[in-house]
Parts: C-alpha cells; structure tokens; sequence
C-alpha cells in the first residue's frame, strides 16, 4: 500500500492547540502513516517581534514530543534562504517518490492566500490539500478557488486515495486559537495557558519570548 503522508506547514510562533488539534485529527481521519508539522522560515521583510527559527523549531519539538503520532520536518528551516512551499513539497516529493500520496494542510485563512503563493497553479499537481475551518476567520474565497473547490473537492475520506490533485474540506473540532493572540497575551502579561502545551509556555517562560 503506498505511504499516506500529512504535511502541516506554518511559522509557529508559536505552536499551539488548534494546530496540534488539527494535526491529529487529520491523521485520524485521513489514516496517515505520518503527520509532519513542517516549520518555515520566515521572509526577512515580514520579521515580526517573536521568535527566532531556532526557538520556534524548539516549541514545535518541545510540542510532538512523547507519543503524539506527530513528527517534525525541519527541511525548510535548514535551507539557507526562506523556500516556498512548492519547492518543499518537490522536495518531499523527492524524498518519498510518485506512489506516494501526500496531503497538504492548511487553514482557510491561508487557503484563501492560495493565489497569491509562488507557483501555486502546481502545488496540486504535487499533493491534495485538506482545509482546515478556522472559527476566528471569516473570509471570503475568491472566485478563482470557487471554481477548483467544485472541480477537486472530495468530502469522503475513503476516497482520498489519489496521490495528488484533490481537495478535502475538513471539519474538525473548532479551536479559535492563533498565534497572535497568544502574542497578545503574553506581550500584556497576561496567560496564554490550555491554548498551547505546557512544555512550550514553560519554554516561552525561560527565554522571556513575546514579552513587551
Ligand atoms: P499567526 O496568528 O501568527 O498568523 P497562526 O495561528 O495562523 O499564526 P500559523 O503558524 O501561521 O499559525 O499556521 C499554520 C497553519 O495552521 C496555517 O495553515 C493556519 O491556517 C493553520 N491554523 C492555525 N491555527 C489554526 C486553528 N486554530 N485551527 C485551524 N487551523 C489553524
């Protein structure tokens, strides 16, 4: 049987539950051998005040550990320059050959970007894509995506057997947690606990991250 694997991508800055969440119920839902949460490199022109690559890589660590069924792919963090996620996925591609069937997750705060992404005509020509519903968003998609969603979407898990080029709307437990918040939070002393892993707050803690 060809290898069922789920990438999550993101900036985690930091890692929290409605990531975590999602990432697990993806697993179980697309029954994956494996779920990556694939940490980026973020452009220097969109440095923001929080953590660098090698803190965030540790919160996401610090987050799988123990037994999650989660790992972490750290290829785009030890590329010497921010890669997009095209080239990740042919990457991985690489990595894991054609047979393989490979899921793309994402937020629907970031599936409605899709067009503005370098090369994204290709990304489902390399992987299927899983939205995620975000509660904290309310976007609306733009009409180009409209028209893929009615030619690529697939609602039942049993029939995501493809290896690329499908689209799966999940719905999963609803966490209105973001990153930003949780920034907010501890940029006004305030506590961002039960939104993210104890081990990661501890972290956050200890190096005095996202504090004024
Ligand atoms: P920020 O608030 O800094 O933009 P974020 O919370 O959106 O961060 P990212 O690291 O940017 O976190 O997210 C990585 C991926 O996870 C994106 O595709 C995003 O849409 C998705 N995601 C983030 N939070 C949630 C959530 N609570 N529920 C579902 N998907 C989420």
């Amino acid at each position: 049987m060809s290898r069922r694997v789920g990438l999550l991508g993101g900036t985690f800055d930091p890692v929290h539950n409605g990531h975590l969440r999602s990432a697990l119920e993806v697993r179980e839902w697309l029954a994956l051998d494996e779920l990556r949460l694939v940490p980026s490199a973020r452009p220097p022109h969109r440095a923001i005040p929080g953590a660098n690559a090698e803190q965030r890589l540790d919160m996401v660590r610090l987050a799988v550990q123990g037994d999650t069924g989660l790992q972490v792919d750290d290829r785009e963090l030890l590329r010497e320059r921010p890669s997009y996620t095209v080239e990740t996925l042919e990457s991985i591609r690489t990595e894991l050959g054609s047979d393989a069937v490979v899921f793309f997750i994402l937020g629907w705060d970031a599936f409605c970007a899709l067009p503005t992404w370098h090369r994204w005509g290709e990304l489902l020509d390399l992987c299927s894509l899983v939205v995620l519903q975000r509660p904290d968003y309310d976007l609306e998609v733009p009409e180009v995506l409209k028209d893929l969603l009615a030619a690529r979407s697939v609602t039942d898990p049993g029939q995501a057997c493809a290896s690329f080029g499908e689209i799966m709307p999940l719905v999963q437990t609803p966490l209105a947690i973001s990153a930003t918040h949780i920034r907010s939070l501890l940029a006004e002393r305030r506590s961002p606990r039960f939104l993210l892993p104890d081990a990661v707050l501890d972290y956050i803690e200890t190096k005095g991250l996202y504090r004024p």
